[in-house]
């Protein structure tokens, strides 16, 4: 039996207001007067907090377009920009959602590691130590605040730069940053949450890890989307400890049907990750029939629609990219139906449950 010994983020900070703390926390760690990229959720632009980013000598805020989840493209062309303009930076802060922060982890690596970040899609391909970098969340759900892995779409997968140099060096969770979330988006990403959590908690790779964080990022997401009827400080607060609860706990174990299938519609429509995750979950009642009817509830206590019929037109040979996506993702697959899940999920079931969606 080999273990896995994972690397965890170096140094936590939590609280409200703890956003005004960065110039101390970036202080020691500035190389000379190479500046500190501040990449900044093109959400924020003319917003007050682009004006608080501290700033210092030739640090520079980018404002990174997430209209698309990120490309390996956009990735190398960040890179590329940095490397020209500046020669060498200190870091890269990444400000914003699961998006804006695996921009960031991506960026930090690719200024130390040769060639194209879709050379390292994938588990273990990294081989140098990126920049400094900082991942603050101005969503909560994904979890990228704390996991192994920075998800790029490329030119053959989708599949993130999973390694020990991954992880941010610091985070900053600051519950007061994701106060003014669109009630839609801030369900869609939590529910990325809960489906974390349902996947690991239902999964063949379950262990007491993975079940201590599991449980308590489930109980806080049934504080903030069952139990309160108007949304309050207390629920970011909340919904900002469950993705890193619901990130530590997938962080030892995986993920399960909803995120296999996601992953094809994404690859193939564009469909984004939170969003993706509730389309695909609305019919999951087979394989996870408790989570299932709880996020229905949740879908119509919150007032949100999810969309359907987004398959409709596809074409057989679209069905058959999206399958290959899908189930190319075997560890998932794995962790939700055994080791023998080939045979229970074949093309076919498969090609059935994306024709419902
Ligand atoms: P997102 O980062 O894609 O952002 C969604 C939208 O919300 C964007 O339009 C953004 O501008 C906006 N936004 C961000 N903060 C806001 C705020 N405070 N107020 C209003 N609008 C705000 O959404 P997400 O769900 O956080 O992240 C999804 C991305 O995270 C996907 O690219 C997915 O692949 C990735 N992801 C990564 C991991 C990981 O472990 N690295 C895990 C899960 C998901
Ligand atoms: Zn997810």
């Amino acid at each position: 039996m080999q273990f896995r010994n994972f690397k965890m983020v170096d140094y936590v900070v939590y609280g409200r207001g703890a956003f005004n703390q960065l110039d101390e926390i970036l202080a020691p760690r500035r190389k000379g007067d190479f500046p500190m990229i501040f990449f900044l959720d093109h959400f924020f632009v003319g917003k007050p907090l682009a004006s608080r980013i501290p700033l210092r000598g030739k640090d520079k805020i980018v404002y990174v377009d997430v209209t698309h989840e990120p490309k390996t493209k956009q990735v190398d062309a960040l890179a590329a920009e940095l490397k020209s303009e500046f020669g060498e930076i200190s870091g890269v802060i990444g400000i914003g959602g699961g998006s804006a922060m695996d921009l960031a982890k991506a960026v930090s690596l690719m200024m130390t590691n040769p060639g194209s970040s879709a050379d390292y899609q994938g588990w273990d391909l990294v081989k140098q130590a990126g920049v400094y970098k900082v991942g603050i969340p101005t969503l909560s759900g994904t979890g990228a605040e704390v996991s192994r892995t920075t998800v790029l779409t490329g030119p053959v997968r989708k599949l993130g730069m999973n390694s020990d140099f991954t992880p941010f060096d610091q985070i900053v969770l600051d519950p007061e940053l994701t106060k003014d979330a669109p009630a839609n988006q801030r369900f869609y990403t939590g529910m990325d949450c809960y489906i974390h959590c349902i996947e690991s908690l239902e999964g063949t790779f379950l262990n007491e890890f993975s079940k201590s964080y599991g449980e308590k990022a489930l109980e806080l997401c049934r504080k903030v989307f069952v139990e309160k009827d108007k949304w309050d400080d207390e629920c970011d607060d909340q919904l900002m400890m469950a993705s890193y609860a619901g990130g530590m706990s997938i962080a030892y174990s995986q993920v399960g049907v909803a995120h296999a299938v996601s992953y094809g519609l994404s690859f193939l429509l564009g469909t984004k990750h939170g969003i993706g995750n509730c389309i695909v979950m609305n019919h999951l009642e087979e394989y996870y029939p408790a989570g299932v009817k709880e996020f229905k509830y949740m879908v119509a206590k919150n007032n949100i629609e999810i969309p359907t019929g987004i398959c409709a037109n596809l074409t057989e040979a679209q069905f058959d990219s999206m399958i290959d996506v899908s189930l190319g993702m075997k560890p998932l697959w794995e962790n939700a139906l055994g080791k023998d899940w080939e045979k229970i999920m074949t093309r076919e079931k498969l090609r059935t449950l994306y024709a419902k969606l």
